[in-house]
């Protein structure tokens, strides 16, 4: 069976916010919970898609790559293209039961490691610079938006002065074991646990700064330092700046991922730099002197005579350092020749006084007959 779009599984519009995809997961989540519709199978398989869809929708990143690459993006997620970072987003089941019991706090994460700590989420950021940025390497500050762990509690979610307890149905496991007696026998099956979502605690007096999350989503200035040699596709990591942990977990990374705009000049190829230069006919022709546009400035290059269309000039050392090893690029000069498109009577004489001299045959009849001209073009006499 083909895979539905997350969007319309959740129904609701490919631009709809964080928030209404959010509310739509939990309308969605309650009326098929598995809890809810044991009988069901049907239940629980949609249970299963809509979850999918919104581990997807409620992360930035996965969004963002789902919105460009539809379901490919995630049958490679993971696997290619970040590599070791982690994307990928829990929470989601732990937010229906916050739902159910809403007296019982407490910010889900994993569900097999109910009251552990736990790494923050790796966030990305698209920077996009311009060429002569990542040939220079920049310094700049990019306002990142991530949680933070709450200062008001310290991260425990808790009224200050008061603490998390731990959880007395599960006696803190975050798991509990379902019995079912069958015509095979008694079948045992552990699930997470009701009362507390998982984490093996719960808040009595939840904190008033961040609601028992222990967390705050809180817009970060952070300067980042883009070395020279990056291109697109660059991915910097900047360690520590990502998403807060988890119940006294590490934060997670941040990773920035550079896109180079296109120049209006030069073409990047590899770490070196292409440029081509109109030239004229004369020019070529008699040879000479050109000024033409680097990266650091105006360089000088010397055309000598005759030089053909689509000759290229070597620049070394003008083009875009190593970003791995020391060294950098060249810079190739392309010469094209331009033939005018316009030229005065006077100039027409000349060029057919030079024509004559080099023993070309230049027609001169604008009246020619188009038949004429196809034999000429076909060689035919
Ligand atoms: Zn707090
Ligand atoms: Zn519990």
């Amino acid at each position: 069976m083909a895979k539905r779009d997350y969007y319309e599984v959740l129904g609701v519009s490919r631009d709809a916010s964080p928030e209404e995809i959010k509310k739509a997961y939990r309308r969605l989540a309650r009326k098929y919970h598995p809890d809810v519709n044991r009988d069901d199978k049907n239940a629980e398989e949609k249970f299963k898609e809509i979850k999918e869809a919104y581990d997807v929708l409620s992360d930035p990143n996965r969004r963002q790559r789902y919105d460009r690459f539809g379901h490919a993006a995630e049958e490679g997620f993971g696997a290619g293209g970040f590599g070791q970072g982690d994307f990928s987003g829990f929470g989601g089941f732990e937010d229906i039961f916050d739902q159910f019991f809403g007296g019982f706090g407490g910010m889900g994460g994993q569900t097999r490691r109910p009251t552990g700590p736990q790494r923050g989420k790796d966030l990305r950021y698209d920077l996009e610079i311009t060429l002569e940025d990542a040939a220079f390497g920049l310094e700049t500050k990019i306002r990142v938006p991530r949680s933070e762990t709450c200062n008001t509690c310290g991260g425990s979610g808790a009224k200050p002065g008061t603490s998390p307890e731990t959880c007395t149905y599960c006696q803190g496991t975050g798991q509990q074991q379902v019995a079912r007696n069958t015509a095979f026998g008694r079948f045992v099956s552990v699930k997470t646990c009701e009362a507390c979502g998982g984490t093996g605690s719960f808040i009595r007096e939840r904190c008033p700064q961040c609601h028992g999350s222990g967390q705050v989503r809180r817009e970060r200035s952070i300067s980042v330092k883009i070395p020279a040699g990056v291109e697109t596709g660059s991915r910097l990591r900047v360690s520590g700046e990502g998403e807060a942990g988890i119940r006294g977990g590490p934060p997670g990374d941040l990773y920035i991922i550079i896109h180079v705009k296109p120049h209006d000049v030069f073409v990047r190829q590899g770490d070196d730099i292409i440029v081509e230069v109109p030239i004229s006919f004369v020019q070529a022709t008699l040879g000479t002197e050109l000024e033409v546009p680097t990266l650091k400035g105006k360089a000088k290059i010397k055309i000598p005579e005759g030089t053909q269309t689509g000759t290229t000039f070597r620049l070394r050392g003008k083009g875009i350092p190593h970003l791995r090893g020391y060294g950098q690029g060249d810079q190739h000069v392309k010469v094209v020749v331009k033939i005018p498109k316009k030229i005065s009577p006077k100039q027409r004489e000349l060029l057919l006084e030079y024509a004559r001299l080099a023993g070309e045959e230049v027609s001169t009849d604008d009246n020619k007959s188009f038949f004429d001209k196809m034999k000429d073009a076909f060689g035919g006499k």
